[in-house]
């Protein structure tokens, strides 16, 4: 294990989906490069595992050589995104994760995307013992860290908030990612329809809230109304599941992470059950919500000061991995 103060710089490599990014984070968990490209599918089409793990080999090069001319500190340790996430994609990062680790000679750290949310989310928007909120294309959980694990207090029974719109957005042929579309156009929105709301306990439900979306669609009713029903109602489930957490774990601190995070309307209703029952607001700052390869960075760093690296031989990705499967022995400094 090594001392904390060490003076390690972690290159972060993020390839679990979409983008593909480079992150570089020196000592002190400040982030110093954040390079990112995302695969971007033709309209009404979604993420077609193959062509975005392609787009990843074709960018790789470019975009690590740029981080690095960037980065004033060379870097001492190697991060990359092991899962969950599509096998093709999460394979072309594990690949030049393991080149590069191999041939700069340095310990090879793998990482739990969902994880890196958390910890990216909580070192830049300062928390100590937050109740999170984890809302992306491949989370939907509220979780809370006891012992050496994020164990979820609540999360979707199907699919999850991120999918939600993608799904909905890509049938409505709004451009990628369909959270943001959703959202530009909600803010039209003058009526608002009724959709199913699913909570059950401190879990939500979205697949019968998307069916119905899509059935307000064939039947031609106002985009923008639909957008905005949609918001409020699937927005309106979590914040409750997340009010009850809150009033049955009695934290004082909720964090917002994930690329969902960066909705202005999720943030507004978070903020108000967070001030209704006396605890602070963390959101994560917008430039972080979505993926990137500064998470996988700040992640791999702090595992790494944990005693976490694997030889090259033995490192493998996970696309299957659960964020309560996952050994984390670390929170991480504000900066
Ligand atoms: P991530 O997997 O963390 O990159 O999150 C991606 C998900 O966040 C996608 O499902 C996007 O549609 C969604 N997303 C991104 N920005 C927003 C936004 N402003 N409002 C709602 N969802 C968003
Ligand atoms: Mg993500």
């Amino acid at each position: 294990m090594r001392p904390s103060g060490d003076s390690s710089v972690c290159l972060g490599i993020e390839s679990t989906a979409h983008t593909f990014g480079v992150g570089i984070v020196d000592s002190d968990g400040r982030i110093v490069v954040n390079l990112n490209s995302t695969y971007r599918p033709p309209l009404g089409v979604g993420i077609h595992p193959r062509k975005a793990a392609l787009h990843h080999v074709e960018v790789a090069h470019d975009v690590i050589r740029q981080a690095l001319g960037m980065s004033p500190l060379q870097p001492t340790i190697i991060g990359f995104s092991a899962g969950p996430g599509l096998g093709p994609c999460l394979r072309i990062g594990a690949t030049v994760a393991r080149t590069l680790a191999a041939f700069l000679e340095r310990p090879l750290v793998s990482v739990h995307h969902g994880v890196a949310h958390l910890d990216l989310a909580i070192s830049a928007a300062g928390a100590r013992d937050p109740l999170a909120v984890l809302v992306s294309g491949g989370h939907t959980a509220i979780a809370v860290h006891i012992g050496k694990r994020w164990l979820f207090y609540g999360e979707t029974q199907d699919i999850t908030l991120g999918n939600l719109f993608d799904m909905f957005a890509r049938a409505a042929k709004l451009p990628s990612p369909g959270g943001v579309s959703i959202e530009k156009v909600a803010q039209r929105g003058t009526t608002f329809l009724p959709l199913p709301y699913t909570v059950k306990g401190n879990d939500v439900s979205y697949s019968g809230v998307l069916t119905a979306a899509l059935r307000l669609l064939e039947k031609g009713e106002r985009l923008a109304d639909i957008c905005f029903s949609l918001q409020e109602v699937a927005f309106s489930m979590l914040v409750e599941a997340v009010e009850r957490s809150l009033v049955q774990t009695r934290k004082d601190e909720v964090l917002l992470a994930g690329g969902v995070a960066a909705n202005e309307r999720l943030r507004e209703m978070l903020k108000l059950v967070a001030d209704d029952h006396g605890a602070s607001f963390h959101p994560v700052p917008v430039q972080y919500s979505g993926d990137c390869g500064a998470q996988i960075a700040c992640s791999g760093q702090l595992a790494y000061r944990e005693g976490f690296s694997l030889p090259v031989e033995t490192s493998r990705v996970i696309p299957r991995w659960r964020l309560d499967e996952v050994d984390v022995t670390w929170i991480p400094r504000q900066n």
